[in-house]
């Protein structure tokens, strides 16, 4: 099996999952980087995964469904692009022989949704849309901190080694933030000197795993009291009212 992210827009990954023969993507907000890939590589797309309703994970839905008949896989409560299978939480999907658990995991969006694969060859898959990024979270365009601390929770008990597949390649940007919020973090400041490599060379830093988020994500390092601390001196009124991580969140937002 081979997990590749396809470039799209200007930051923007479509993940693909192929066995030589047969694919499946996620959150193809653009048809053509899908159409290139399964022409050069001789491949059949069977079936499309969707996190949640954002345009650009949407966009190439119709015209990929349509060239292939591929089945569609997406949050029960969004809009999207009719006709779509919808899930559910603890929904499963059955693509490439493999099975995809269905998390809810609102906070970017309401109805957003990830695909978990524990028994991928290799080691477990995550597909999580806007939800985690590798040292970030998504913004809370229509979920609450709350709901979405809880959905990385979620996320960051799954096994070490999940491979964490991000639909945005946004890891140097939240990394500079990470290394404000816990300037002492030996393992960020390694690991930021390889993302800087990777982005030197053309490479995405991506997948990324779940081991290394919780050694360098701060959205999921709240148990920490030198990241509490940090927070309480960017905004200790704010921090009292509504709790670190929303802060932490506000804090983000404002960066630069
Ligand atoms: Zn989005
Ligand atoms: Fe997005």
């Amino acid at each position: 099996m081979k997990l590749i992210p396809l470039p799209a827009f200007a930051d923007n990954y479509i993940w693909m999952l192929h066995d030589g023969k047969n694919a499946l993507v996620v959150d193809p907000g653009e048809a053509q980087p899908v159409f290139d890939a399964l022409q050069m590589e001789g491949l059949q797309l069977q079936g499309i995964l969707v996190t949640h309703h954002h345009a650009d994970h949407t966009e190439g839905i119709d015209a990929l469904r349509e060239a292939s008949g591929a089945p569609v896989f997406g949050p029960a409560r969004e809009s999207m692009p009719e006709p779509i299978n919808r899930m559910v939480n603890g929904d499963c999907v059955r693509i490439l022989n493999l099975n995809f658990n269905v998390l809810d995991v609102p906070g970017h969006t309401a109805g957003h949704i990830a695909f978990y694969c524990p028994t991928a060859e290799g080691n477990p898959i995550l597909f999580c849309g806007d939800t985690l990024f590798s040292a970030g979270c998504g913004r809370l365009f229509e979920g609450t901190a709350s709901q979405m601390q809880t959905s990385l929770q979620l996320l960051a008990q799954l096994p070490g080694s999940t491979r964490v597949c991000c639909a945005h390649e946004y890891t140097m940007a939240n990394l500079q933030f990470a290394m404000e919020v816990e300037p002492d973090n030996d393992r960020l400041i390694s690991y930021h000197r390889d993302c800087q490599e990777l982005r030197m060379r053309g490479l995405p830093t991506l997948p990324s795993n779940i081991a290394l988020e919780r050694q360098i994500n701060p959205f999921l390092r709240l148990e920490k009291t030198s990241i509490v601390q940090s927070i309480g001196r960017f905004d200790p009124t704010g921090c009292l009212q509504n709790g670190a991580f929303a802060t932490l969140r506000q804090w983000k937002n404002q960066y630069r």
